[in-house]
């Protein structure tokens, strides 16, 4: 397996760090107490092509690889969550499905805007009866001549509110379960598309979820993505891809939180001496880097098996699974070396644990996840 960087990709990391460090920490507290991402904040990211690192170079996007991917992602994690997961929707499972599935006429169209960030896209699957079975969605499509009319709800969509073209699964064939599912580029302009109830979170400031409405909507047919009634199958792809992307801001998340922790560690005086002099806290730290870093080697490699073509099904399960679940290990470690304080809202501390809460949840619960790799143990041996 080869994770050698390349010196432009090099290049790469380190302006996403240096944006992170200079711009994105100063303005966390403004992301927490308004809910919204400073405008400075997505100029930046525009600037530096952030919003089209997976989009190829031909549409305009930086083009990177799934370890350049996975390296900006994982900066970016450092950072907020708000932020990282709103981008993260974005070049992730909203972006995914068009370069994969797309016709070329729908590449052309849409993705140069979404490459520098004047579209922004979100990714609609679950619905309020279909979450973890989310073949069991009801939202449907009805071919109306050269049109798609689209009628249902979908909820908890990320970047709901603020998105200008949603990757859309419906039913087209109710007979057929999730063989009768078809997915839609569908923009927020198009006649009966309506934003809904936008949803009030433990955390993630900043990233907005939000119920998506399809009243009659109208979608022309050059919008079906992909071939008609295999869209279920273009999301699981879309899905797999996006967990290696969430466990990548997943590790960067865990290095933030270990080195605020070593930093207080070190400086925090009780019983006459650094609390870090301490075995209890050196043990703590050492299980939260060696989590980390085994976090990190397994999203490398989910990430280098993708660049080889290689089926990853069960390979972005287990990394969203082990990566999401060593984030919140890692961040309820963090709260118990800063004692009080990692409770206060002071420190960032207490907002990375909410927020690593919810990386066992979407893009497929930790039991989904389980199901998954169980799944395919049973059908293909180890
Ligand atoms: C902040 C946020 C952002 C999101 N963003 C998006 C988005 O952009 N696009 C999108 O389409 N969706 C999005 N989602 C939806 C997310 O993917 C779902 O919430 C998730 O898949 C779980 O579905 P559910 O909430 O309906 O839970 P449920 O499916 O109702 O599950 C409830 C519990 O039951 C467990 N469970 C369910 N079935 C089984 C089983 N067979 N065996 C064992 N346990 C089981 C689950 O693991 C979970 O613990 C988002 C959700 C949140 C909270």
């Amino acid at each position: 397996m080869e994770f050698s960087v390349s010196e432009e990709l090099h290049t790469i990391r380190c302006s996403v760090r240096e944006f992170v460090e200079k711009e994105v920490f100063p303005r966390e507290e403004i992301i927490e107490k308004e809910d919204r991402i400073p405008g400075e904040l997505i100029d930046g990211a525009k600037k530096l092509g952030l919003f089209g690192i997976s989009i190829p170079e031909e549409y305009g996007g930086l083009g990177l690889n799934m370890l350049g991917r996975f390296l900006v992602s994982e900066e970016l994690g450092r950072g907020h969550s708000g932020f990282s997961g709103f981008l993260g929707a974005h070049t992730g499972i909203g972006t995914s499905g068009l370069v994969m599935a797309g016709s070329e006429q729908l590449k052309q169209k849409y993705l140069p805007s979404m490459a520098d960030g004047e579209i922004v896209a979100a990714f609609a699957l679950t619905e309020p009866d279909a979450g973890s079975d989310a073949s069991n969605m009801r939202t449907a499509a009805a071919k109306k001549g050269d049109r798609w009319i689209l009628n249902g709800v979908k909820h908890f969509i990320t970047n709901g509110p603020e998105a200008d073209l949603i990757t859309t699964m419906a039913v087209t064939d109710p007979s057929r379960g999730s063989r009768g599912i078809t997915a839609f580029v569908v923009e927020k302009d198009f006649p009966g598309f309506k934003v809904g109830k936008v949803d009030e979170k433990m955390g993630l400031r900043g990233s907005h979820t939000s119920e998506i409405i399809f009243e009659d909507c109208e979608v022309p047919v050059e919008n079906t993505l992909g071939e008609e009634n295999e869209g279920f199958i273009t999301a699981l792809k879309i899905l797999a891809r996006g967990r290696a992307g969430l466990a990548a801001r997943c590790v960067g998340g865990c290095k933030r939180l270990i080195e605020l922790s070593l930093d207080y560690a070190r400086e925090r005086i009780q019983f006459g001496k650094p609390i870090i002099e301490n075995q209890a806290i050196q043990w703590m730290l050492a299980d939260m880097v060696m989590e980390t870093e085994a976090a990190r080697a397994l999203s490398l490699q989910t990430a280098w098996k993708v660049e080889q073509e290689m089926d990853i099904i069960m390979d972005a399960a287990l990394t969203k699974l082990f990566a999401s679940e060593t984030f919140c290990r890692v961040a309820d470690c963090a709260v118990q070396i800063h004692g009080g304080m990692g409770y206060m809202k002071d420190l960032p501390i207490e907002r990375l644990y909410r927020d690593a809460r919810i990386t066992r949840i979407y893009e497929g619960t930790s039991e989904v996840q389980r199901m998954i790799i169980a799944g395919q143990l049973v059908k293909k041996g180890y």
